[in-house]
């Protein structure tokens, strides 16, 4: 077993990932059945979870307010569907050379579309899994007020991807420590007032109570996807109605996705700042992420929200 977890790892690392967890199956034991790991694969015993980073120069440049193309092309597409695939699959041939077999979990999903088949599954497929949930639950880290997992190496700044196994692998110890200080500066800066300022939500692992504030999904979708053209720039509130501006559409026809405009100006960005700037976190950088004034936009003509 230890054998085999150490060659998981370095397989993981060697390829490309960050940060690598691992977490067995009993850790889920709390989890809601549409959420549990056997809903997606039922012989699943582990969890190996790998981290990647976003490169900060792609959040930077929208926290300038100069270039968003970095952060939708290779923070969300190339991660996403590219650099985090191929680490995953490596792993499963890994894993497949002493007889186990592994599934990829990739970012991101659309559940539940298929009829159900199996009495033991709560609903049809494709299943579902909380990656962030998978992260604690692997030792990554701990989640902030914000809902987002925060490792003490790179804060929020990492997307999380699983592999379920039927293999049983030594697992990482659950992070003791504390990342997030709740100086709240993510409820304060999301533009959407989407994050709460309590730890009201609870998720237990291991008989152990990792708290955040509720996040209103609705109203972040809207800025993240840059609805409102009073927080983005790409939209002048002149489009004809149900068409979005020709910048999501590019983004939508290049990558696939409908584009990322607010790119966690409270959540990822003004909590990293923070924890950079306060030593919280491990890496250490010549240039500030956040530099005097945020940009703010004037109203758009036809100003307002385009509802
Ligand atoms: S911004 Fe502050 S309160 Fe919010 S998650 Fe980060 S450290 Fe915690
Ligand atoms: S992505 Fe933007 S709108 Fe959504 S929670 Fe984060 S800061 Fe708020």
């Amino acid at each position: 077993m230890e054998r085999l977890t150490e060659r998981i790892r370095t397989t993981a690392l060697d390829a490309g990932a960050d940060l690598v967890g691992v977490a067995p199956i009993s850790r889920f034991e709390n989890a809601p059945p549409e959420f549990h790991p056997r809903a997606v694969f039922p012989p699943t015993r582990t969890v190996v979870a790998i981290a990647l980073r976003m490169a900060r120069g792609t959040l930077k440049a929208v926290e300038e307010g100069t270039y968003w193309q970095a952060y939708n092309c290779d923070s969300y597409w190339h991660m996403n569907e590219v650099e985090a695939p191929q680490i995953l699959r490596r792993i499963c041939v890994a894993l497949e050379q002493d007889g186990y077999t592994g599934l990829p979990v990739h970012n991101p999903f659309q559940p539940h579309l298929g009829r159900r088949i199996r009495e033991d599954n709560p609903l049809g497929p494709d299943g579902i899994c909380s990656l962030r949930v998978i992260g604690v639950a692997a030792g990554l880290g701990e989640f902030g007020m914000s809902r987002f997992l925060l490792t003490p190496e790179y804060g929020p700044r990492q997307r999380i991807f699983a592999v379920f196994t039927d293999a049983e692998l030594v697992p990482s110890p659950l992070f003791k420590g504390s990342v997030c200080d709740e100086c709240l500066a993510c409820a304060r800066e999301c533009q959407a007032g989407a994050i709460g300022d309590e730890r009201t939500e609870v998720v237990t692992i291991d008989g152990r109570d990792y708290r955040h504030a509720p996040l209103d999904t609705t109203a972040c979708a809207r800025i993240q996807t840059g609805h409102d053209p009073r927080f983005s720039p790409f939209r002048t509130g002149e489009e004809e109605e149900g068409r979005q501006p020709a910048y999501n559409r590019f983004i939508q026809e290049k990558f696939h996705h409908s584009g990322i405009i607010c790119a966690g100006r409270g959540c990822i960005r003004a909590c990293m700042d923070h924890l950079e700037k306060t030593g919280r976190i491990a890496g250490r950088f010549h240039t500030p992420l956040i530099e005097g004034e945020r940009w703010k936009l004037d109203q758009p003509p036809g100003g307002g929200e385009d509802r």
